[in-house]
């Protein structure tokens, strides 16, 4: 199924996701997500981001590697219960960044260029991974949604109040979007 995505004012998007417990059957909701931000046209989406606070998320970074859509499979990823920590030296990089539940409002954000992340993979396999650029930056920002942090948090607040009303008019669903988006969601 595809599902709506839950828009920036939902409490399950500032929520710490809870952590899943090992081998527990996930297929149907990784195959729902996949299906879901391929709907939304996103490179990323994270549980909370359709209403379950789970330490999970799925993202496609083929857009961004050299050859990637020939190899889809290697750039379309699950990663469950994920710790990330930021290789050293780290150099921090700014670059603009979208997010489906905070449609319209691009924030330029810093990440640092390169990341080491373990995980659980679909298969419960457990895995360590070394990322630069965009591909660092998609799980960045895709590892804050389980944490509860979102793009925005990152502006300085000078910039961050510029956008009140615009983040006001998401609250309150004055948007429009080709996507489904879903208010007070109570389905954790
Ligand atoms: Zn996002």
């Amino acid at each position: 199924m595809i599902y709506p995505i839950i828009p920036y004012g939902e409490p399950v998007l500032r929520q710490k996701a809870a952590t899943l417990e090992l081998g527990t059957d996930l297929k149907t909701l990784i195959e729902d997500m996949f299906a879901t931000m391929d709907v939304a046209s996103g490179v990323g989406l994270a549980a909370p981001q359709i209403g379950k606070s789970l330490q999970l998320f799925v993202v496609d970074v083929s857009y961004f590697v050299e050859d990637g859509k020939a190899q889809p499979d290697k750039y379309r990823k699950v990663y469950i219960n994920p710790i990330v920590e930021m290789s050293h030296p780290h150099t921090i990089v700014y670059h603009e960044e979208g997010c489906l539940s905070i449609p319209g409002i691009f924030a330029e954000v810093p990440r640092s260029k390169s990341i080491r992340i373990k995980f659980f993979d679909q298969n419960w396999e457990p895995r360590e991974e070394e990322l630069v650029d965009m591909p660092a930056r998609v799980i960045q920002h895709e590892y804050d949604h389980l944490l509860g942090k979102l793009h925005i948090d990152y502006l300085p607040a000078d910039k961050r109040l510029l956008l009140e009303p615009q983040l006001e008019d998401i609250k309150q669903g004055r948007i429009q979007v080709d996507y489904a988006i879903q208010y007070n969601n109570n389905n954790n």
